[in-house]
């Protein structure tokens, strides 16, 4: 077999119709080896199977036929295109077939073939198929009196410049059965899992995927080769996880509960329920002597922050220190301001240490630290720079994670000998989603928002209701109320950005004379822009018209009105975002958006009704396909070639459970039962296991 071998792992060039010049195109498309052509699979099928009498085709439709080729040619046109075209006949009539562009099919197809051919029919100077695919079923010189007469399946391949679907289908066809009698039944899935997950073996999923009789086939195969890539992926992060908890030492706070019962008990409220689950989760984990890695997710307002701080006072009520970490210096200022006003009571005094301070404040800050005399510290990047020594760090919580990457998670992690480590998003991704790209963390959702809140009102208004809209934002000005407008980053200039919302501005400081307006956006210096979003804050502004660069997090209770304009431009999960910086008061709020075309868009709609940013997250995933949601600041992400999250998530929660189950037995994956398993992996994720590497 050893010979066989070779040609899974050697050059796609020496496989039949290839050769060096093809070998290059097949590069592009990252097709080097004959294993990389076995898994270069179709993205979609042409389904032909269902065949249609050639005299009952109407205009129009879109049809698969099959017919003996009558007469044929190339025929010049004016325009210099030159098509081939086919007359097909079957015992019900014949139709012309016709493939601009494409003379060289004359070489191919002869008069007298039996040709298969499906497109739509159109008019031109009478019925003509435009065939997207057709295949030779038999040639005039078959001796073979038998006539297929079913359909088939066209896969059809992603392609590159000088490399087409059909080309590549004419070399997977000539070189499928021997590259899959190389692979044989190997299979690093266990075949008893596989019945346990109805799943077919590696080799027949494969073999279908390339070639299957029926377009419904397909699922249960890509279904096959998800598991499989999800199981390994899950199996990395349950590796990550166990080597962090398993190998480097952590703290166990186990003292009494004085600082996080004297908390509770001075709120004003009572938790609610989810918000009761994740703090007994992350209490539990503090207990624990492993080091906890945690993933905190609410909606905005849901309550995060007071979660954050019991943890922070377990911490500390253990003698440690911690440490909360935001994306920028307002959001720091904003976080010591709410814990002066939580803890100080409980007489824990918060300090700030952020690039904003310097000199002789920073140097004090620091030496505190050092001594251990601050016991919360609240900072943005400037907390993991050097010289910033903590004399017994406990705990970090990282505010907004998808501001930093792995990389940051780690450096932190290094920097002492293993605090624990709280991450808080407000972005909510679907579960599914944060499984594959933040999987070495535990999970803790607060899908529940505390009683009483007011919806915020959402309108989805085309051009026509602006006026109205401004109307109604001037009342609330006059109100005393504070309001956003929102201009989206046009991407290819921002320039032209800054000069739409300038526009804007001038109009709206005109109309609305007696308000201060100001303008934010990404062409302004930094130092501008905090002074801008301060004056707003402060109350100062009463009208901020702005880009995107407004904060994530910012609170403005008194702010009640946002309007949205040229909404398309906005993800669904960035409108969500961009939604929650109103509603933070008690007064009923406001956002008014509008679309520039003619009805709103699927994803509009969905806004609209929604406020439950969760829902809108399966909703945006939905809509969007998972592409787009492995956004570029993702990095480090993983890419899912074959698993569908929406499609996928009963096998993804099976795969993470298989794979949490074996590396809590055998971390090291050293039994001869899961070797193949630790092989797979370090094929697979080499890079990133080194980047998960810690301590
Ligand atoms: P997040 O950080 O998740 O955006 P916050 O922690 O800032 O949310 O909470 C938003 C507001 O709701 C704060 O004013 C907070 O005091 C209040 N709050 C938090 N939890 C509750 C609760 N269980 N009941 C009532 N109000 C709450
Ligand atoms: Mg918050």
């Amino acid at each position: 077999m050893t010979a066989g071998r070779s040609i899974l792992r050697g050059s796609v060039q020496y496989l039949k119709g290839v050769g060096p010049r093809r070998a290059e195109r097949f590069a592009k498309i990252d097709v080097h080896t004959g294993q990389d052509l076995l898994y270069h699979l179709p993205y979609r099928y042409e389904d032909a199977t269902t065949v249609d009498a050639i005299s009952e085709l109407k205009v129009g439709q879109d049809a698969t036929v099959i017919g003996r080729v009558v007469s044929k040619g190339v025929i010049p046109t004016r325009r210099r295109l030159r098509v081939f075209r086919a007359v097909l006949r079957d015992v019900t009539g014949h139709i012309e077939c016709a493939w601009p562009g494409r003379p060289w099919l004359d070489r191919t197809i002869d008069k007298g073939d039996l040709l298969l051919a499906a497109g739509p029919v159109r008019f031109y100077h009478g019925k003509q198929l435009q065939p997207r695919e057709h295949t030779v079923l038999a040639r005039a010189s078959d001796e073979r009196g038998e006539r297929p007469s079913g359909g088939r399946v066209f896969p059809v391949y992603p392609a590159t410049e000088g490399l087409t679907h059909r080309q590549i289908r004419a070399v997977i066809e000539l070189n499928l059965s021997r590259l899959l009698s190389d692979l044989g039944d190997d299979d690093p899935i266990p075949g008893g899992w596989l019945e346990e997950l109805a799943l077919p073996p590696l080799a027949e999923a494969l073999r279908t995927l390339h070639g299957p009789s029926a377009v419904a086939q397909v699922g249960r195969c890509q279904r096959r080769l998800a598991f499989e890539e999800l199981f390994f992926l899950q199996l990395l992060h349950a590796r990550a996880r166990a080597r962090l908890r398993n190998e480097v030492r952590g703290i166990a706070f186990d003292a009494p509960a004085t600082l996080t019962r004297a908390l509770l008990e001075a709120l004003p409220f009572e938790l609610t329920a989810a918000q009761r689950r994740a703090w007994s989760q992350i209490e539990a984990d503090m207990a624990r002597p492993a080091p906890m890695n945690r993933l905190l997710q609410g909606d905005v307002g849901s309550g995060k922050t007071v979660v954050a701080a019991l943890a922070m006072l377990k911490a500390i009520e253990a003698g440690r220190q911690a440490a909360i970490m935001a994306p920028t210096e307002l959001l720091a200022e904003q976080h010591r301001r709410t814990f002066v006003k939580m803890l100080g009571p409980l007489g824990v005094e918060p300090e700030l240490l952020t690039g904003a301070i310097t000199g002789k404040a920073r140097r004090q800050t620091l030496a505190r630290i050092a001594a251990g005399d601050a016991r919360l510290v609240v900072g943005t990047h400037a907390l993991i720079q050097e010289g910033v020594d903590f004399a017994s760090p406990g705990l970090v919580v990282i505010d907004e994670q998808h501001r930093f990457g792995v990389e940051q998670r780690r450096r932190l992690r290094e920097s002492g000998e293993a605090p624990d480590a709280l991450v808080m998003s407000a972005t909510p991704i679907p579960r599914s989603l944060a499984l594959v790209l933040y999987g070495d963390l535990d999970l803790s959702i607060i899908d529940e928002l505390p009683p009483g809140r007011r919806p915020i009102r959402t309108a989805v208004r085309g051009p026509e209701s602006r006026d109205a809209a401004f109307d109604f934002l001037g009342d609330q000005l006059a109100a005393g109320r504070q309001a956003y407008v929102i201009y989206p980053l046009v991407e290819e200039s921002e320039a032209l950005e800054a000069r739409a919302a300038t526009v804007m501005f001038e109009q709206l400081q005109a109309r609305f004379p007696d308000a201060a307006v100001r303008l934010l956006h990404g062409r302004l210096s930094s130092a501008e822009k905090d002074e801008a979003m301060r004056s707003f804050l402060a109350g100062d502004t009463n009208l901020l018209v702005a880009t995107t660069v407004i904060e994530v997090g910012i609170d403005v209770p008194n702010a009640t009105v946002m309007i949205i304009e040229d909404a398309e431009r906005f993800g669904l999960a960035q409108l969500h975002q961009l939604r929650g910086r109103v509603g933070r008061g008690a007064e009923q709020s406001y956002c008014i958006v509008f679309h520039a075309s003619e009805t709103p868009s699927e994803r509009l709609v969905a806004f609209e009704k929604k406020t439950d940013g969760f829902e809108l997250a399966e909703e945006d995933l939905r809509i969007r396909g998972q592409g787009d949601l492995f956004g570029k600041e993702q990095h480090g992400a993983v890419l899912l070639r074959f698993a569908q999250l929406d499609r996928d998530v009963d096998l993804l929660e099976a795969a993470r459970r298989r794979a949490r189950a074996i590396v809590d037995a055998d971390p090291g994956l050293s039994k001869p039962a899961h070797r193949r398993f630790r092989h797979e992996l370090d094929l697979r994720y080499a890079q990133r296991e080194a980047l998960y590497h810690v301590g």
